[in-house]
Parts: C-alpha cells; sequence; structure tokens
C-alpha cells in the first residue's frame, strides 16, 4: 500500500518481514536497527538441527545486544568471547563458564588472569608469547590452536591475520603442554559469509592435515572448533540453514572421524538475518549536468554501521518505498565529512530515478557486524540505535 503526499511521495515500501512492518509502521530519528529476537531463536533452532553434536558458541561480536544475548542463554547456547566486556556480557546475562570460550587470540595478560579468576577455562592462542600469558595467568588452562588457511572463497576472509600454519602449530601444542596448559584441540575460520557448504572442503583438508599430524606426534586433541563462516542472505542464493550446516558437518565427519567435540561459532549466520536498518536519504545529486551516476546519501555510512561495506565485501539490499520505478546506477555514500565514507562505487548499484531527500530506505539483513561498528559521534551523528522487537 503505498500512500502517497501531497508531495507526490509515497511513504510506504513493502514489508516481507515482521522488522519490515515495524520500520514501514514507525518514524525514526536516526538510522536504527529494528532486530526480532524471535528470527535469532528460529535461526538458532535451524543451524543446531543441522549442526548436530557440534555444539554452538555464538560469536558475540557479530551482535551484542542483551536481548539477543539472553534468548540464546535461555536456548542453551555457549558463547565465543573476545574480551572481558564481552564475557562479562555473556555472564551477566546468565551464561555460565563452562559454556564461554575466550577465543581472541590477542589477549592482555590482565584480561587473561580475570577471565581465569571468574572460572573461564577454554582459550584460543597462536602464538608463544600468547601461551607464555596463559601459562602465567591461567595455569592448567585448556588452549586450542588457532590454525592459518587459505579461504579465497568466502566474501569476507579473514585469513591473513589470525591463526599459524602447520609447524608452528606443532611446536605451540609442545610448548603449551611443557608449561603445564593441556593442548586441548585446533580451531580455523573458513572465513566470513562462505556462501556454500562446499566451499569448506579446501579448508577442512588442510586442517585435517595438520589435525592428523598432531595425533601422530601424540597429542590426544579432544576439541575441533570450526569458528564461523555461515552465511546470510545478502541478494546472492545461499543454501537454508539446516542443509548447509548439516552439509558443513557431513564433510567434517568424513574427515575428523573420531573427534570426541565440535564446537561451532556462529556470528553473521546467526543474527544477520533478523535484523533491517531503517535510514533515510539525504541527498540525491550529480557531479554534472551529463555525470551518468547520481551520488545517493544516505543518514548512515562507512563509520555509522555500515562498515563491511569496506572493499565493497558485503553488498546490502536497500528497499525505498519507490521500488517498482524506473533504476539508475548510484555511488552510494554516508553522511559524514570524510571522503573514505564512500559505500559502493566500483559496482554502483541500482536505484529508483524517483528517489529522493527524505525517501525513507530499509536496508536488509543488517543484524549482524552493524551497531558494534558505528562511531561515537563522529561529526556530530549519533551511534546507530538499536530497537528489539
Ligand atoms: C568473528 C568470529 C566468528 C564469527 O564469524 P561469522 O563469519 O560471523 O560466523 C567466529 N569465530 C571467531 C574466532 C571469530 O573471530
Amino acid at each position: 500500500m503505498n500512500a502517497v503526499t501531497g508531495f507526490g511521495r509515497p511513504e510506504v515500501f513493502t514489508p516481507v518481514s515482521r522488522v519490515e512492518s515495524y520500520i514501514a509502521a514507525h518514524d525514526f530519528a536516526h538510522p536504527t536497527l529494528v532486530i526480532e529476537v524471535d528470527a535469532v531463536e528460529r535461526q538458532y533452532r535451524a543451524l543446531s538441527a543441522g549442526l548436530g553434536r557440534a555444539h554452538i558458541h555464538y560469536a558475540v561480536k557479530a551482535n551484542p545486544h542483551t536481548a539477543i544475548i539472553e534468548r540464546l542463554v535461555a536456548l542453551g547456547s555457549g558463547f565465543d568471547a573476545a574480551s572481558r566486556g564481552e564475557i562479562e556480557l555473556v555472564l551477566g546475562q546468565g551464561a555460565s563458564v563452562e559454556h564461554v570460550s575466550f577465543g581472541n587470540t590477542i589477549k592482555k595478560a590482565s584480561d587473561i588472569r580475570w577471565a581465569h579468576n571468574v572460572g573461564i577455562t577454554l582459550f584460543a592462542a597462536d602464538a608463544e608469547e600468547e601461551l607464555d600469558k596463559l601459562a602465567e595467568n591461567a595455569p592448567g588452562a585448556r588452549v586450542y590452536i588457532r590454525v592459518i588457511v587459505d579461504n579465497p572463497e568466502a566474501d569476507w576472509p579473514l585469513s591473513r591475520k589470525f591463526g599459524c600454519a602447520s609447524d608452528k602449530v606443532m611446536q605451540l601444542l609442545g610448548f603449551a603442554a611443557a608449561k603445564g596448559l593441556v593442548p586441548h584441540g585446533l580451531s580455523f575460520h573458513v572465513g566470513s559469509q562462505t556462501r556454500e557448504a562446499r566451499m569448506w572442503t579446501n579448508t577442512l583438508d588442510q586442517v585435517a592435515a595438520i589435525w592428523h599430524r598432531a595425533q601422530a606426534a601424540g597429542f590426544d586433541l579432544q576439541l575441533l572448533n570450526i569458528g564461523g563462516g555461515f552465511p546470510a542472505f545478502y541478494g546472492e542464493a545461499i543454501e537454508a540453514p539446516t542443509a548447509y550446516a548439516r552439509s558443513v558437518m557431513a564433510l567434517i565427519e568424513a574427515r575428523f572421524p573420531n573427534v570426541p567435540q565440535i564446537m561451532a561459532e556462529p556470528g553473521r549466520g546467526m543474527v544477520a538475518e533478523a535484523g533491517a536498518i531503517a535510514a533515510e536519504v539525504v541527498l540525491v545529486s550529480r557531479k554534472s549536468d551529463d555525470d551518468l551516476h547520481r551520488w545517493v546519501y544516505l543518514d548512515i555510512g562507512r563509520f555509522s554501521g555500515l562498515a563491511e561495506t569496506e572493499g565493497e565485501a558485503i553488498r546490502y539490499q536497500f528497499v525505498t518505498p519507490r521500488d517498482g520505478d524506473d533504476t539508475g546506477p548510484c555511488v552510494l555514500a554516508g553522511p559524514s565529512c570524510d571522503s573514505a565514507d564512500v559505500m559502493y562505487e566500483k559496482r554502483p548499484i541500482q536505484l529508483p530515478l524517483s528517489l529522493k531527500a527524505g525517501d525513507k530506505i530499509v536496508i536488509r539483513n543488517c543484524g549482524a557486524y552493524t551497531t558494534t561498528y558505528s562511531s561515537v559521534g563522529f561529526n556530530g551523528f549519533p551511534p546507530l540505535d538499536a530497537v528489539v522487537i
């Protein structure tokens, strides 16, 4: 239903979910992420069904909203926390310490000591110095070593910063044992937004080779932590969550038949589709009369929640009240006075030619990696609001 105002401006787009109905029915003073917690629960159940015996440790950084954490605690989820703040958050919502892992490979000694004191016993590492810190501040802790993998197929790869290569993994397992830690297992991350389950194959082969090498060297590994990578729908086809998770588990069981414990850390795949952002068009312009592209400036950009447009890696879907009108290519930019605040330029996006300042715009499937990437008051713009329905 398009309610047309005196200026010929349709105010309402066609909602396709509870979140979008809520956005259609409300006005927002600032860009706002609307999250449906029931949708997170549905996704948790769908992923769990496919993951079978693998225990979910939700990657808190994807969306740490207390309503999400509270619901996941109630559902029996575990949590992968990256910092003292995230551990405090999940424990404060009722998670028990044995369901929380400190999965960042880069931790301050003081935070390790704090986590150890509150009862966290499972930690990640990928370097000698990190194991030194763990041995000193969390004596006897269980440690999994993060493996570096090549993952050219993910839309948002994480390959270079974390993990270590096969020889180093072997050294670190031995070093951990020598320091009185428990060399408990291995972890990896296939790369965020790995759209198809079959794209895990190459990564799993690399990890399995290291796993078997460690077993042959006498390490009694107990835990395989398969990380995240579960995809969300951003316009390109993905498999349904249960089928996807089931396929990934089949690939794992074929390569790691007797691994005692498997842990999965979905972030994006758990929460992205549970939220949409209500935003607004601030300006539509052309740089010259014969400019083929319009510039569309929104009230949200790279620094106010849409950081994953970096490199144009994640391509969000935009819904406007004028969908159905003729479209043309646009460069899409944010409202701040930083020239890097351009979201899509190399591959412009198609938006209605009739789009105007003041039009409401909905950005779909934004429940992951948005609120926490929003700067605090850059140019005086408030951080991205969040509303839970
Ligand atoms: C970010 C992160 C995840 C979640 O990744 P997604 O691709 O969002 O599922 C999982 N594990 C670790 C260690 C992470 O840093």
